[in-house]
C-alpha cells in the first residue's frame, strides 16, 4: 500500500488551511473522497441521469443498471447472501429509524424490551426513545467498563423473554473500542433474540462480513467510507426484512395500488420510497471497490500502525489523558489534556490546520459515564501518515505551553 500514491487520490489533502498544510483528522466524522468517486457522480450528471426503474428508454435502462449492479456491489462488499437484503437509505440514521420503527411495530409490544450499549451514538438511542413513547417499549443499557469495554457478561443476565433486539455498534465512534461481535450474536441467537450492527464506524476500517457475523441487521453510511453523504446500507437478513412492514410510502415501494387496497413491492424495494439516489448509489460502489482495490487488509495494518504511534505519542504528552482504551481498538483517540477546554484545544489545532472533533461526539450518555463534557478526537483514515500525528502532537504541546 503506497501511502503517497493513495494521497494523491484524495485532492482536498493538498489544500492549506490557515496558510498551513491541512491535517485531517476527522475521519470518524466524515471521510474524504478519492477523486474516481467524484468523477462518477460527475460522468452519472453527465451521461446517464434518467430516473430509474421506470422509463423504457435507453438512458433510464442505462441508471438502472448501474444502480442495481451498485446494490450487487454492496451485497458482495459485506458477504450479504441476496442483493434482496440491501435497502439503500440514506445513511446510517435512516436506517436505525427504519429497522426501529417497522420492528417495533411488527414484533413489540408495551413493556417488551430493546437493548442498547452504553457507548451508543444518539441516532441508536434516541430512535428506540422515540418507540418507547410511541408503543411503549422499555430501552435497557449494557454496561462498560472504565476502559471501555462492554460487560459482557451482563448481557446474559439483561435478557429475558421481553427482550426483543439487541442494537450494538461494532466500534465506538468515542473510544475506538471493537466490540466482540461474535460472542453477541452468539449470546442473542441462543435466546433466539436478532442483533442489528451498527457499522458506522466498522466497515471502512476492518472486513465485515454478514454471513460469517450471522447478524439479523446491518447498517452503515456513504460517507464515512468515502463515498458521497446521504447514502447509506441497510443489511437484513431475507427472513427479517420480509415480515417487517414498510417504513414509509408512495412510488417505488408497491406492488399496486388502488384507494381500497395497496399491495407492496417485493424486497427491497417494499423500504425504498420515492425516487432513489441513484447518483449516490453508483459513487458508494465505486468507493466501495477502491477501497476493495486497496485492500482491507492492507488499511487495517496501515490504520493499526498508525494508531499504535499515535498512542504511544499522546501518552507521552504531560497530563494527556486518553479515554477508551480497550484491548481491541480501532483508529479513533478521545483525549483531554488537563487544564485545557476540549473547544479551546480544537479551536487551537484549527488554526495549525489540524482538523479533530471536539466535544460529546452525539454521545452524551457515554460523556457522562466518563463524567466529563467533551473530549478532543483524532480519528484516523487509510491516508493518514505518522509525520500528521507528530504535527498534531507538536502542536497538543504547543497548546499545552499556552495554559
Ligand atoms: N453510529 C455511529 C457509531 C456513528 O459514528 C455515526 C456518525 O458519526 C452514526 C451512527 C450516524 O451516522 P449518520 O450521521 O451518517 O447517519
Amino acid at each position: 500500500m503506497n501511502i503517497n500514491n493513495i494521497r494523491s487520490d484524495f485532492p482536498i489533502l493538498s489544500r492549506r488551511v490557515h496558510g498551513k498544510p491541512l491535517v485531517y483528522l476527522d475521519n470518524g466524522a466524515t471521510t474524504q473522497k478519492p477523486r474516481c468517486v467524484v468523477e462518477k457522480i460527475q460522468e452519472m450528471y453527465y451521461s446517464v441521469n434518467a430516473n430509474v426503474h421506470r422509463g423504457v428508454h435507453f438512458l433510464s435502462q442505462a441508471a438502472t443498471d448501474e444502480h442495481e449492479a451498485s446494490r450487487r456491489t454492496v451485497q458482495e462488499f459485506i458477504g450479504a447472501a441476496s442483493a434482496n437484503e440491501i435497502v439503500f437509505t440514506r445513511g446510517t440514521t435512516e436506517a436505525i429509524n427504519l429497522i426501529s420503527s417497522s420492528f417495533c411495530r411488527e414484533f413489540c409490544k408495551p413493556g417488551d424490551e430493546v437493548i442498547i450499549s452504553a457507548m451508543e451514538h444518539h441516532s441508536n438511542i434516541v430512535p428506540w426513545q422515540l418507540q418507547e413513547s410511541i408503543l411503549g417499549i422499555k430501552l435497557r443499557v449494557l454496561p462498560i467498563t472504565d476502559e471501555g469495554e462492554i460487560e459482557l457478561e451482563e448481557l446474559e443476565r439483561m435478557l429475558s423473554s421481553r427482550t426483543k433486539l439487541i442494537s450494538i455498534t461494532h466500534i465506538s465512534n468515542v473510544l475506538g473500542t471493537i466490540n466482540p461481535l461474535e460472542e453477541i450474536i452468539e449470546i442473542a441467537h441462543r435466546h433466539d433474540i436478532p442483533v442489528l450492527i451498527d457499522a458506522a464506524q466498522s466497515v471502512q476500517h476492518v472486513p465485515v462480513n454478514v454471513q460469517q457475523l450471522d447478524c439479523d441487521f446491518l447498517v452503515f453510511s456513504s460517507h464515512k467510507i468515502y463515498g458521497p453523504t446521504g447514502m447509506g446500507v441497510l443489511y437484513g437478513k431475507e427472513k427479517w426484512l420480509d415480515k417487517l412492514p414498510p417504513y414509509q410510502g408512495g412510488g417505488e415501494m408497491i406492488a399496486s395500488v388502488s384507494f381500497e387496497k395497496t399491495t407492496f413491492a417485493n424486497l427491497p424495494f417494499k423500504f425504498e420510497a420515492g425516487t432513489p439516489d441513484y447518483v449516490g448509489s453508483t459513487a458508494l460502489a465505486t468507493a466501495l471497490k477502491y477501497l476493495s482495490d486497496i485492500g482491507l487488509e492492507n488499511i487495517v495494518r496501515h490504520e493499526h500502525e498508525v494508531l499504535r504511534y499515535a498512542t504511544e505519542q499522546l501518552l507521552a504528552i504531560d497530563k494527556l489523558k486518553i479515554y477508551g482504551t480497550a484491548k481491541n481498538k480501532s483508529s479513533v483517540i478521545s483525549f483531554l489534556v488537563d487544564g485545557v477546554h476540549p473547544y479551546d484545544m480544537g479551536v487551537l489545532l484549527d488554526t495549525m490546520g489540524i482538523a479533530v472533533r471536539t466535544g460529546h461526539h452525539c454521545a452524551e450518555p457515554l460523556m457522562r459515564r466518563f463524567g466529563i463534557e467533551g473530549t478532543v478526537r483524532a480519528s484516523f483514515a487509510m491516508y493518514n501518515t505518522k509525520e500528521e500525528v507528530d504535527t498534531l502532537v507538536a502542536g497538543i504541546k504547543r497548546i499545552a505551553g499556552m495554559f
